[in-house]
């Protein structure tokens, strides 16, 4: 059977949630065993989103294949459980280098290349190397941006030729705000939304609703109205206690059904046992037994997006604990003096994020210090492994300035070094050591052999410093416990203290946390977190 198509658009303004939207359409699809791929348009011109600002952007994922991709590619994975292709992401920067770089060569002699039809062939083109490459019955394609945007409409075009041929649903994600005096659902914004999608084109199959509270009957009558379509194709997208809850919610409302059989899927059956999975690690997320602090300590705090898979790997791990995990946002910087015990009252347990530059690095060391001293349980990710490192070396070890050569060139005791392999690297994009390695633990003593429950495992990677080996001896014989390895054995991949809950790790083991198979590491944190609460 050839591939379907869903497309996902926004009406009115970003930050609906349309991410979560695509990826709860993404989990109904598998629900019925169906093989799914997303796609994610992105109309900015930079190739990926690896130079960006997390501040500016939220986070950069990382894919095993190296790719560096929009934080919507981390929400599929987390609901699909599946791990995704680099390919998957379409941004204007890839296109137009693609465009640009065949024109130079020659591709379109004597032609002048416009947006309608170069752009937008190569958009379909793309798609439809997807679909014939791996076969799936279903393309699910979150287009970024909202409708009436300049950068996203030659996507959007595309996707109005692409339904010419193909069999492609529309659905339009809106917003329907109400007025806190009078509490009354506006669907005037809707309205125009519907308006501009039609002077695309496109009259979308589906119209699903983001609001504060649900979906007044009156206000769907009145949305089928305008939208041209039967109620039942008007879907209450109203907040949900959990983001995990909105597939269960589509579906509570019959969604499910209607979308599969405009699909041509009609036929297919649901699979009991995933829903019914899927229910139980929800259920535990709304109705924890029991609850643990976690203390995360980072240099992007005030945009929590850019610690989007932090927060959710946690989430994860508390569903798999029976736990509800009450996060405690900590900006490094305020770390940098005061009196810690204040600063971390309260805390179960503390992770140290990921990151890049000087700023809030020595709040950070304030703060692993803290950790270790106490016998708080700690996990350091990546900058937050560097930074342990450095902390021992200085505190334990008596290296007075030790640290990273990325925050001090100078430093006597460069524990934390640039990469072999990044030396004499200038261009800055895609050029870390990036993506999946693997990764040995030999000694079943150590933390990371008892939390991940085997030698060999493998996690993502997003970094340009590491352990600089020089330290190994000096660093193992004062009892920081070097536990895991690239296979060659060439780069230190963990350190743990020898006493208590203490791992620090190179890699981004947050990246390939899903709910239905949680990271060890923070399972791990959480299960050692609530004891030491308890
Ligand atoms: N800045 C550090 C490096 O480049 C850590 C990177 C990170 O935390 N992702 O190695």
């Amino acid at each position: 059977m050839p591939t379907k198509y869903v497309v996902i658009l926004g009406s009115l303004m970003s930050g609906l949630g349309k991410g979560v939207v695509t990826s709860s359409i993404l989990r109904i699809l598998d629900f019925y065993n169906c093989k799914v791929i997303p796609v994610k348009f992105d109309g900015y011109l930079n190739y990926d989103c690896g130079t960006m600002n997390p501040y500016r952007h939220g986070e950069v994922f990382v894919l095993d294949d190296k790719s560096e991709v929009d934080m919507d590619f981390g929400i599929y994975e987390r609901f699909l459980n599946k791990s995704l292709k680099g390919d998957y992401s379409i941004t204007g920067g890839k296109l137009f280098s693609q465009l640009l770089s065949k024109e130079r060569k020659g591709d379109y002699l004597g032609a002048d290349i416009q947006i309608i039809p170069h752009m937008t062939d190569e958009i379909i083109k793309r798609i439809e190397g997807i679909a014939s490459r791996e076969k799936p019955d279903v393309i699910v394609i979150e287009v970024g941006g909202t409708v009436g945007d300049i950068e996203n409409s030659y996507f959007i075009e595309a996707m109005r030729q692409l339904s010419l041929d193909h069999d492609v649903t529309f659905v339009n994600l809106t917003y329907i705000p109400s007025i806190d005096v009078v509490g009354e659902q506006k669907t005037k914004p809707a309205q125009i939304g519907f308006r501009l999608l039609l002077q695309s084109g496109i009259r979308a199959d589906y119209v699903i609703c983001r609001c504060s509270t649900k979906l007044l009957e009156k206000t769907k009558e009145k949305l089928a109205l305008f939208a041209h379509l039967e109620k039942s194709r008007i879907v209450d997208d109203s907040t949900q206690e959990s983001l995990y809850s909105l597939p269960l919610h589509f579906m509570d409302q019959g969604f499910d059904r209607e979308l599969m059989k405009d699909l041509g899927l009609g036929s297919l059956r649901i699979s009991k046992e995933k829903v019914s999975e899927w229910k139980e690690r929800v259920g535990r997320i709304l109705r924890p037994s029991r609850s643990v602090t976690i203390g995360i300590i980072g240099k992007y705090t005030e945009l929590r997006d850019s610690y989007a898979s932090v927060k959710e790997a946690l989430i994860h791990a508390g569903s798999e604990n029976d736990a509800r995990i009450d996060i405690r946002w900590i900006e490094s910087e305020t770390l940098e003096s005061g009196d810690m015990s204040k600063e971390l009252a309260g805390i179960d347990g503390i992770i140290v994020t990921g990151g890049f530059g000087k700023r809030g690095t020595e709040g950070m060391i304030n703060g692993i210090r803290y950790a270790r001293e106490h016998g708080i349980p700690f996990l350091g990710i990546c900058l937050g492994m560097q930074l342990m490192v450095a902390e021992y070396a200085r505190n334990v070890c008596g290296l007075k300035d030790a640290n990273s050569t990325e925050f001090d060139p100078g430093t006597k005791h460069n524990v934390i070094d640039i990469l072999p392999s990044q030396i004499g690297i200038k261009d800055k994009g895609g050029t870390m050591r990036l993506g999946a390695y693997d990764c040995v633990i030999p000694s079943k003593d150590s933390t990371a052999y008892k939390v991940y429950r085997k030698g060999m495992i493998s996690e993502r990677h997003r970094h340009r410093y590491e352990f600089n080996n020089r330290y190994r001896k000096l660093l193992s014989k004062n009892g920081l416990v070097l536990s895991g390895f690239t296979k060659d054995r060439k780069l230190v991949e963990f350190a743990e203290w020898k006493d208590g809950f203490g791992i620090g790790t190179q890699a981004h083991p947050e990246l390939k946390s899903r709910l239905q198979d949680p990271a060890p590491l923070f399972v791990g944190l959480v299960k050692e977190s609530l004891s030491a609460k308890e």
